[in-house]
């Protein structure tokens, strides 16, 4: 039994979280699974817990799942642990409030890797993770990839950095709101003058949302686009294959050269965690390192636009980046910060598709939060929220549109003045 004492801030009574005694069936890494002291403290932030309030479906709760399995207690086969896997959207929201600094993520992941091993794998994930998988058919999303980058030119992962496009002059960023308090930001680090900066296009983007990367290479002209680039792994890391994951990540940090740039949050955590923290960074958060200012304002009907944000789940719960999409957003448009921002939207990777009932009833009431706030535009930092959002707001045909940053920004310096080449226009 574990020495901790146990406390419950919801009230309830928590259910026994033993230890497995001696070395247990090896499906979990046991520092990890030690880890947690069973305080509850994770309870109130984890959204499928909100869903049913039964303890089995919160983190902690789950993990006195894992344990059981651990110890042999519970047979491989068991239902609840078949279901409880599977309805844990992985946001890793419980992570950020932890005091025992226990690593959900690893451990879900350990946890699927076992309880989705080969046939019990969801044939749907299975089947994304094959597509992903060929470089083939990531070849015939290519040919949308290539629409993607209009006419910059792609270069191969060996070539130096594509030529800069002279810099736009820019106007000053315009004042917003202050962002609203939110966790601690380690999005400080400054990038090194002159570091290759390789754009990662990811497999769901570069087949549904092509314009998002051509946006990012507006908005900086000096990153390259290497030819030759495969799935980052998160995938296959979520559902139940992480040594593919990590595998897929080696490859792609041996494909990209420098930094890597990307404009999806679940990937940019993901290859942070096998990379290296350094190695990785998100849109806003080079965005914000380089100092980007940004161009023009975004508009409806002549009126500055109102946009929130909608957090990336592991942008946020797992790499701590909250301020710099904010602060984007607030430059160009009226920033409306909703209650439910930095809760997960019911995308969670491949959730949304094998869980259509439960993703739904997570994504609802952050539909209902934006058209109470009458906003515009909800603007997400990755593709997955992207499509949950666009496809929860179409339809329920709301006013309000979903945008990726990347295009928000570019649709926002569209707007600004050309700015003449050199002189005074006047004396022209
Ligand atoms: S996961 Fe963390 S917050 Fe949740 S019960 Fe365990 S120690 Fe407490
Ligand atoms: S990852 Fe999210 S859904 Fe899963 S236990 Fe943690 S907070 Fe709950």
């Amino acid at each position: 039994m574990t020495d901790h004492p146990i406390v419950d801030p919801t009230g309830h009574t928590p259910a026994p979280a033993p230890a497995p005694p001696g070395p247990g069936l090896g499906i979990f890494d046991k520092e990890l699974l030690d880890r947690c002291i069973s305080c509850g403290f994770c309870l109130p932030a984890c959204p499928t817990y909100a869903l049913t309030g039964e303890e089995t479906s919160s983190p902690r709760g789950r993990i006195t799942l894992m344990r059981a399995l651990e110890a042999g207690d519970l047979a491989p086969d068991d239902p609840t642990l078949a279901e409880e896997s599977s309805f844990c959207l992985g946001c890793r929201a419980c992570e950020t409030v932890c005091p025992a600094g226990v690593e959900y993520g690893q451990l879900l992941e350990q946890w699927r890797d076992h309880q989705w091993s080969g046939p019990n794998r969801p044939w749907i994930a299975r089947a994304l993770m094959a597509l992903v998988s060929r470089p083939g058919l990531l070849r015939l999303q290519g040919l949308v990839r290539r629409h993607a980058r209009g006419t910059a030119k792609a270069t191969p992962s060996t070539a130096t950095p594509a030529e800069s496009v002279p810099a736009q002059s820019t106007p000053p960023a315009t004042a917003g709101p202050d962002p609203a308090e939110t966790p601690a930001d380690d999005s400080s680090g400054q990038l090194s003058a002159g570091q290759q900066v390789s754009l990662m296009l990811g497999c769901v983007e570069r087949g549904l949302y092509p314009g998002v990367s051509r946006a990012a290479q507006q908005l900086c002209p000096e990153i390259t686009v290497p030819t030759r680039q495969g799935c980052c792994g998160a995938l296959h890391a979520h559902n139940g294959d992480s040594k593919t994951g990590a595998e897929l990540a080696r490859t792609l940090g041996e494909q990209l050269p420098g930094t890597i740039l990307t404009t999806a949050g679940g990937c940019a955590a993901h290859l942070a965690h096998h990379l290296g923290r350094d190695r990785v960074r998100e849109l806003s958060e080079y965005l914000d390192a380089k100092g980007h200012q940004t161009v023009g304002q975004v508009t409806v009907n002549g009126r500055r636009a109102r946009a929130a944000l909608q957090d990336s789940c592991h942008l946020r719960n797992g790499l701590g980046v909250t301020r710099p999409p904010r602060e984007l957003i607030a430059a160009v448009a009226d920033y409306v910060e909703l209650p439910s921002a930095g809760k997960c939207c019911g995308a969670a990777g491949t959730y949304a598709m094998l869980r259509p009932e439960d993703s739904k009833k997570v994504l609802e009431p952050k539909l209902d939060e934006a058209e109470e706030a009458d906003v515009d535009y909800v603007v997400t930092v990755n593709p997955g929220c992207l499509r949950q959002v666009q496809q929860g707001l179409r339809s329920r045909r709301s006013r309000a549109k979903a945008i990726h940053l990347a295009e928000f920004l570019a649709l926002a310096a569209r707007s600004a003045p050309e700015v003449p080449p050199s002189g005074n226009p006047a004396q022209r």
